[in-house]
């Protein structure tokens, strides 16, 4: 039913079977109003979205009967898969709606639903603790109901987690919900948390629920219509996402950007190339009435959604996805807290983060932020944890270079095959800004074999070179008889002093060589380290 076709940190590209049917996640869902819509859900579907969401409550209350003959796919004029929202949001607006839990289910089972929605009781921000508990509690009660009544099984059935925001009953919410046998989940109340900026907030909760929700199921997140808020989410194991956000903005004549959105008088031009925005120009659209305006904004917003979603999938098949999420920080502060929220998460996105993948792409290092990637998490924990050098008498400690593998180019290269030719028993490891130290066996294996990082990060800015190296020193000291640790402040500008300062050369005889690595200087450091 949803099969996971590629990885990377907790996202996925996939494809969820319908019976209208499939859909390639990451999806996003446009919110269609059955009764007047500014772009017809034919004309959005003509965009690309592979699904339409729209409201079942809605529906039954303007077309009741009328509605269940039609079939949601004709009232709406549509042949793409349709999913049915069951009045929930309406219920967290107004505080009360006018049918039950069993109604709306047989309801959107009668019209045809593709996916459809319990009718849950959501939890909002400024709740207490008990009243999100017991709007859970309700939650999962109605979500029990749900599946011993349900009569269609060709409808998939969502079913959703609240208690947001509080991250322990979102938690909670999700281990009781993910023993229950739903098609689709999804992470409710988390439109207020996007509107109002909160994204680490955000984090904290998709990650409450996707701790427990079933990995091979797809991930919903309500209301998650904010193009920045995408390649986030995504990353976390969201695959499905709703929004009515294109035309809500465009109701406000809002113009959507891939990092935020900005009020259409104050455009000067237009940075996008839509079919909206390539076949008119500002002056025109200034000219037209507000409602074909408010048209065009719409439609200029469902392009700018449509391609974030293929700009993610590109980046989930090409491993890329950390790097898109940099962008992204670098448009609003709270993006970036969302980022080191995330580089705090690296023990558990490393669990998801696939190992190898093919065909390989370089990652690239650019500043601080892009040692928060699981690959880095991944490989400190394995030196520190799993490793056991060979036996040698000699350690020789190397910076690392541009061109990977080091064995086979560069400094690195001329030194290991000089001493394998002279039988000489020296271990080399190289350091690095990023990886700490990488032992040379270890080298060939990606990512280890193809990165390229920065200018700036060569300066060893978070000391991990530095940290690397005297923390392998000490760990294996016993192990060598001596060490000799090549400094070219060109390739790695590694702190000597503070080098020195703590490697105390207790059981170890220390050698530190500076030098721009020539050949006579690698005769010398062979040498070195042959007597
Ligand atoms: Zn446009």
């Amino acid at each position: 039913m949803f099969e996971i076709l590629e990885k990377d940190l907790m996202g996925r590209i996939g494809v969820l079977e319908t019976r209208k049917g499939k859909i390639e996640t990451p999806a996003l869902a446009p919110v269609v109003n059955p009764a007047k819509n500014v772009v017809p859900p034919s004309e959005i579907a003509g965009v690309g979205f592979p699904l339409l969401m729209t409201n079942a409550y809605i529906i039954l209350k303007n077309y009741g009967e009328l509605g269940a003959e039609l079939g949601v796919h004709r009232l709406l004029g549509v042949d793409v898969p349709v999913m049915t929202d069951s009045g929930g949001y309406q219920l967290m607006i107004y505080g009360r709606v006018d049918t039950t839990p069993e109604e709306i289910l047989r309801y959107q089972e009668e019209i045809g639903a593709d996916i459809g929605v319990i009718l849950d009781v959501p939890t909002t921000l400024g709740i207490s603790r008990e009243e999100a508990l017991a709007r859970v509690e309700e939650t999962l009660r109605r979500a029990e109901r749900a599946l011993a009544t349900r009569q269609r099984r060709d409808m998939h059935l969502v079913g959703p987690v609240q208690g947001n925001p509080f991250p322990d009953l979102v938690e909670y919410a999700a281990e009781r919900m993910a023993s229950l046998d739903f098609e689709v989940y999804a992470i409710g109340a988390s439109a207020q948390l996007m509107e109002q900026y909160e994204f680490p907030a955000l984090v904290d909760t998709i990650v409450a629920a996707k701790r427990h929700l079933p990995p091979g199921r797809p991930v919903h997140l309500f209301g998650g219509g904010h193009p920045l808020i995408i390649p986030l989410a995504v990353a976390l194991g969201v695959d499905l996402f709703d929004s009515a956000s294109y035309a809500l903005y465009a109701r406000d004549l809002r113009y959507m950007t891939e990092s935020g959105t900005v009020r259409f008088e104050r455009l000067r031009e237009l940075p996008c190339s839509c079919p909206v925005c390539s076949k008119h120009d500002l002056s025109d659209l200034r000219e037209m009435p507000r409602e074909e305006l408010e048209r065009l904004v719409a439609l200029h917003n469902l392009y700018v959604l449509k391609e974030e979603i293929d700009r993610v999938k590109q980046a989930i098949h090409e491993g890329s996805l950390w790097e898109l999420l940099e962008q992204r920080a670098q448009a609003h502060p709270k993006m970036m807290d969302a980022l080191a929220k995330l580089g705090d998460l690296a023990e558990l996105l490393e669990r998801y983060h696939p190992v190898a993948r093919q065909p390989v792409f370089g990652l690239f290092f650019k500043s601080t932020t892009s040692l928060w990637r699981p690959e880095v998490y991944r490989h400190s924990k394995r030196i520190a944890e799993r490793y056991e050098p060979p036996e040698a008498d000699v350690l020789l400690m190397l910076p690392e270079t541009d061109e990977k593998p080091y064995t086979r180019f560069g400094p690195v290269s001329r030194l290991l095959s000089a001493a394998r030719e002279r039988g000489e028993r020296i271990h080399l490891v190289v350091y690095s800004p990023v990886f700490g130290v990488v032992p040379v066996e270890l080298s060939e294996l990606f990512p280890l074999s193809q990165y390229s990082l920065s200018e700036y990060l060569r300066r060893d800015p978070e000391r991990r070179a530095l940290r690397g190296v005297v923390e392998y020193l000490a760990r294996h000291r016993g192990r060598y008889g001596r060490a000799i640790v090549v400094v070219d402040r060109e390739l790695v500008d590694l702190d000597v002093g503070a080098l020195e300062g703590e490697v105390e050369a207790k059981e170890l005889e220390l050698r530190v060589v500076e030098s721009p690595l020539s050949s006579a200087d690698l005769e010398e450091i062979l040498r070195a380290a042959s007597t």
